[in-house]
């Protein structure tokens, strides 16, 4: 059995791992009103060139797997993890608080940010920091752009 104290597993390293811009919005917790950062998306770089953002139910299931608890608080954020809510009964991969790990549902982040951005607010003033993604299968993407 592992320690507590050992570091997490690191990625194989095979994998190809491309750096993410995280995107986060401040907001107060609706249960415990602390200050929490949850992450509304990433930019991914652009084979091409450039970036591309992308919103945070497109990249959640790769930062759960790629980023760790103590990372996500560094960012002032909580675990990406399963968690049920009253509209969403059968439960996602969400953020949590910081402090409390209650739930920062996904509709209300994406609210947030729409209001944010319509009030001229720019994504790139979101940025807290930079995290190492597994590069997406080519398959993956293909199949996801061509639904
Ligand atoms: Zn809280």
């Amino acid at each position: 059995m592992a320690a507590l104290t050992d570091p997490p597993p690191a990625a194989p390293p095979h994998q190809p791992r491309v750096p993410v811009q995280v995107v986060a919005i401040p907001g107060r917790c609706w249960r415990c009103n602390e200050v929490t950062w949850p992450i509304v998306g990433v930019f991914v770089p652009r084979d091409g060139g450039g970036r591309r953002f992308l919103e945070f139910p497109e990249v959640a299931e790769r930062l759960a797997a790629a980023v760790s608890r103590e990372q996500l608080h560094e960012l002032r954020t909580g675990e990406i993890k399963h968690r049920r809510s009253k509209v969403r009964p059968e439960g996602y991969l969400s953020n949590g608080c910081v402090d409390c790990d209650a739930i920062q549902g996904n509709f209300p982040l994406h609210e947030d940010l729409i209001t944010f951005r319509a009030e001229g607010g720019s994504i790139n003033d979101l940025i807290v920091g930079t995290l190492f993604l597994p590069r997406r299968q080519r398959g993956a993407r293909r199949a996801a752009e061509a639904s």
